[in-house]
């Protein structure tokens, strides 16, 4: 697989996108291309842009090497972001919800032919945004599909769906690259080899959320949520101090983000344990305050790992919880595995 033209904005799969890119590329040439996939994985490995590079290359009037070429007019089209035949489903502003209106106006774009008497493609994400009656919405169209139409949905957790959209689509997983091409796409990112473990680390191993993770406002934000949790955690600050000052984290994060690192540290925390591995100071730390050091000392772990997924979906999930009400739930909680 060759990479697009340099000077070309027309996205191309990442480097360790490959067999999906190909599986799928395969079937589109013999225009045997699914009408609905299900693009999955965890948050960080570049779903988003696969889906956008497959929806180019469904554009575009002359692939070249399995790659949208960046120069016919489709691909003109795709670069002014004025493309007729692709729509963009997303929240109005970022962690917020996909409404029921939105779905309601793909009815139009899915029921005109196309201008240009190629396929159309609805790119959607996150998908697990839509709340039910967005969802039933989206399944209406999912059930009658008009056959030049593809529907990309793009989800970082597949079981926040319903499953009747779920046995609709192909399914695109995504699983965590190996850690040697990521670390070699984040240096190639302009990160040196330190840094670049240690954020792989911190991110699960998902290279986009890495460098992410790697921005300076983001570092420092997630710097002081883990001092305010480890201080939690040594019995110092008040559950209900710290989700006030937490329920409107600083701008350019978001709070299903916090609760995302969280997340993570305790990915790490139960990997530090079951697997005798050795994370960062901080991680290694809260693991060994915990009562118990046996492996089944880790049961509480695992069942507020569930609360802050559940509080996660909540959030991101279109249900418009209270914000201080759910984060106090959780420090509360994680001050008690502590107690
Ligand atoms: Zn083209």
């Amino acid at each position: 697989m060759k990479e697009a033209p340099e000077n070309s904005p027309v996205p191309s799969p990442l480097p360790w996108q490959k067999t999906q890119w190909q599986r799928l590329g395969a079937q589109w040439r013999a225009g045997r291309c699914p009408h609905a996939l299900l693009i999955s994985g965890q948050s960080g490995l570049g779903k988003r842009r696969f889906a956008e590079a497959f929806a180019a290359l469904a554009l575009c009037d002359q692939p070249r090497d399995g790659l949208a070429c960046g120069s016919c007019r489709g691909c003109r089209l795709w670069q002014a972001g004025s493309h007729p035949d692709f729509l963009r489903v997303e929240p109005e502003k970022p962690g917020g919800p996909l409404k029921v209106e939105q779905i309601r106006q793909l009815g139009s774009f899915v029921g005109r032919t196309s201008g240009r008497e190629g396929a159309r493609v609805v790119w959607l994400a996150p998908a697990e945004a839509m709340n039910v009656n967005a969802a039933n919405a989206l399944l209406k169209n999912l059930e009658e599909p008009s056959s030049s139409v593809i529907f990309l949905l793009v989800t970082d957790s597949p079981s926040g769906l319903l499953p009747t959209i779920r046995s609709r689509c192909q399914s695109v997983a995504f699983p965590p690259p190996l850690e040697e091409a990521a670390l070699r796409w984040l240096q190639e990112s302009g990160l040196d080899g330190t840094d670049a473990r240690r954020a792989l680390s911190l991110a699960g191993g998902a290279p986009l959320l890495a460098l992410a993770l790697s921005e300076p406002e983001s570092s420092e934000t997630r710097e002081q949520f883990m001092a305010d949790l480890t201080a939690l955690s040594q019995g110092a600050g008040s559950a209900v101090t710290l989700a006030g000052r937490w329920e409107s984290p600083p701008e350019g994060v978001e709070l299903a983000q916090l609760l995302q690192f969280w997340q993570q540290w305790l990915t790490q925390m139960m990997r530090a344990r079951s697997c005798d591995l050795t994370f960062d100071q901080q991680i290694m730390g809260l693991l060994q305050r915990l009562p118990g050091n046996e492996e089944a000392a880790l049961r509480p772990l695992f069942s507020f790992y569930d609360h802050l997924l559940q509080a996660r979906q909540a959030l991101t999930g279109g249900a418009n919880p209270n914000k201080r009400l759910l984060l106090e739930e959780l420090m509360i909680r994680w001050a008690k595995l502590y107690a």
